[in-house]
This record gives C-alpha cells, sequence and structure tokens, in this order.
C-alpha cells in the first residue's frame, strides 16, 4: 500500500468525475514543511503558528517570530500557506504564559479571545508575519471567532501593524489575504455579514465537532459518542458550503476529519473542494478521490440529509464499497 501511495504524489487530485480538489496540509514545525514535496499537496491549509511557540522556554520576540515565519515561507516556495495566529488556552497552554485556571479551559479564554485582549501578543505576531511576507502573499487566519464584531477587532489590529509598516517605509506583502476559522456555531449564524468582510472561510471541524454536541474533544468517554458523519452535521456542513459559494468565498475544512478517507469523501459529497490534513493522510485521500464520482455521491447523500440516524457512517461505508471507492 505503501508504494500505491507514493505513486500519488504526482498525480493530480481530480475525481473520477473531473472535479478539482486542493489538498493540503496541516503543520506546525519546520520539520513538517518537508512533507509538501514527499506528499505532492498543494500547499499548507493550516499552520498553526502555536506549536513553535509551546517548545520554547521563552516567548519567541518579534525578531525570531519573522525568522521562524522567514523559514516556513521559505521552506513552502511558491506553494500558498496559511498562518493562523496564536491558538493557546484550551488544551495548548505556553510554559511562559500564566494563564489563569479556568473551569472549562475550551468554553473560556483562548485563542482570539486573548489575542484582542492581550492585542500587544497579536501585534507583535501580526507584525513577524508582514515583514517576514514581504514583497510576497501573506494569508492569515484567526483562531474561534464567534461571531462578526471579533473578525472585525483582529482584522482592525492587522490594518494597524500593515499602517505600522507602511509609515517606516517597509515593504509590505504583494496581497494580504485574512480569513476565520469557523469552529464556534454562533458564527454560522453571522456569515451572511462576516462573508463579504473576509477572504476565505477554513472549517475546524475538531472544536466546531465539540461545541456543536457539546462534548469535550479530549474527554474519551464522550469523544465517539456522537459522529460527525451524522444528519446534523451534514446538514450544517452543507449549510455553510452554500452560503459560501454564493458569496463567493473559499471554504475548506482542516479538522482531523478531513484526513480521513471516509470523512473526507463525505466532504467532497457535502459540496467542500479544499481539505487540508496531516502528511500521512495524503496519500489515501488522494487514492479515495481518484476513485470518487462525487456528484454520483452528491445525489445519494441528498437522501441522507432528513434521516434520523445517530450516524451515517455505516451508510457511507457501504456506499463507498459498492462504488469502488
Ligand atoms: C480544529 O479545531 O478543527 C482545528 C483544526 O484546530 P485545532 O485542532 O488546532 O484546535
Ligand atoms: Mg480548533
Amino acid at each position: 500500500r505503501k508504494r500505491l501511495y507514493a505513486e500519488t504524489i504526482n498525480q493530480p487530485a481530480i475525481t473520477l468525475d473531473g472535479v478539482d480538489v486542493s489538498v493540503n496540509l496541516n503543520c506546525g514545525l519546520l520539520i513538517d514543511l518537508q512533507h509538501l514535496d514527499d506528499t505532492g499537496a498543494h500547499g499548507v491549509g493550516l499552520y498553526r503558528t502555536e506549536i513553535p511557540f509551546m517548545i520554547r522556554s521563552e516567548y519567541p520576540d518579534v525578531e525570531a517570530q519573522t525568522e521562524l515565519y522567514g523559514r516556513v515561507l521559505e521552506l513552502t516556495g511558491d506553494r500558498p500557506i496559511i498562518f493562523r495566529t496564536l491558538d493557546v488556552g484550551g488544551d495548548k497552554s505556553l510554559p511562559y504564559f500564566a494563564d489563569q485556571e479556568q473551569e472549562n479551559p475550551a468554553l473560556g479564554w483562548r485563542a482570539i479571545r486573548i489575542g484582542l485582549d492581550r492585542p500587544a501578543m497579536l501585534r507583535k505576531q501580526l507584525r513577524a508575519l508582514l515583514s517576514a511576507s514581504a514583497g510576497h502573499d501573506l494569508r492569515v487566519m484567526f483562531p474561534m471567532i464567534s461571531e462578526c464584531a471579533e473578525f472585525d477587532d483582529a482584522r482592525a489590529v492587522l490594518d494597524l501593524e500593515i499602517a505600522r509598516l507602511v509609515r517606516r517605509g517597509g515593504v509590505a506583502p504583494k496581497r494580504v489575504l485574512v480569513g476565520a476559522m469557523l469552529e464556534v456555531p454562533a458564527l454560522i449564524w453571522h456569515l451572511p455579514a462576516l462573508l463579504p468582510r473576509l477572504d476565505f472561510i477554513s472549517v475546524g471541524s475538531n472544536d466546531l465537532m465539540q461545541y456543536m454536541f457539546a462534548a469535550d474533544r479530549g474527554n474519551p468517554r464522550i469523544n465517539t459518542r456522537y459522529d460527525a458523519l451524522s444528519p446534523p452535521m451534514l446538514t450544517m456542513f452543507r449549510h455553510l458550503v452554500e452560503l459560501c459559494e454564493a458569496a463567493g468565498v473559499p471554504i475548506s475544512v482542516c479538522g482531523e476529519m478531513a484526513g480521513r478517507p471516509l470523512d473526507a469523501m463525505t466532504l467532497l459529497g457535502v459540496g467542500f473542494r479544499s481539505l487540508s490534513m496531516s502528511p500521512p493522510a495524503v496519500g489515501p485521500v488522494k487514492t479515495m478521490l481518484r476513485s470518487l464520482n462525487v456528484s454520483q455521491l452528491r445525489a445519494y447523500i441528498e437522501t441522507l440529509y432528513p434521516g434520523r440516524d445517530h450516524s451515517l457512517r455505516e451508510k457511507l461505508r457501504s456506499y463507498a464499497i459498492d462504488h469502488g471507492v
């Protein structure tokens, strides 16, 4: 099987019925970026900037961050990469950042909430990202956005840093594309207001699933109790895709499910055309999609939405087997 996946490196990520899929990597450490070449991924759909922060003993200053992001961009070459601003609090803590104990960290002071309340940290990170991207494209996204105003506030911080750079005669990125992670259900109902204001959306299905079902993603007693391949989640996904398509805003999925072949197949069936996953998932997902007729699957999934099933996984698995996916 290994050899089979090796063959996929140079094969286009295109379905049997000719639909192009963008297959991207989730990365955090420099070493992850070598997998761009050995998987043939399109780019980096999620660069988790907190990972290099977590393995340091002190907070990296602007200079250290600029150097790091410069290295990342060098290794990424001409491929697109999306930098996610610091996503700490919740399940990820920094040894040198004293956040208070919280009773419900997943629902607590984390991610962009910290970024907006402690803007110096966010500003320094954006400053480093901007200067590392001088003359190139910068794609940046904010984690855990829960409402339109939070996105606007985060974007205003970015605009301050762009203005600062220009004022000081620095070289700005060629383009700055700004996105939000969709991880909090409330944001779905703010999308009509939000979509005209941003350049892309990335669905963090790990957190979105946790908040949709009110089920801690890290608690083994319940984290397999509900299934992402269920009528509520698929209905929600379809709604997201429709809204983004109508607004002309690219949307992708970067949670773990995007890297599981059956889940990825289903995401394509509800309309997603861009997925981001851990490096070992690229071969299996590409193999799956190259044997998939996505319009046929879409028609099948249409019949499943009204169901009262706890999980559609077995039906989708049977579909995959019956159709040689
Ligand atoms: C997610 O929530 O799905 C996601 C990609 O972000 P993280 O796993 O880093 O929280
Ligand atoms: Mg998340």
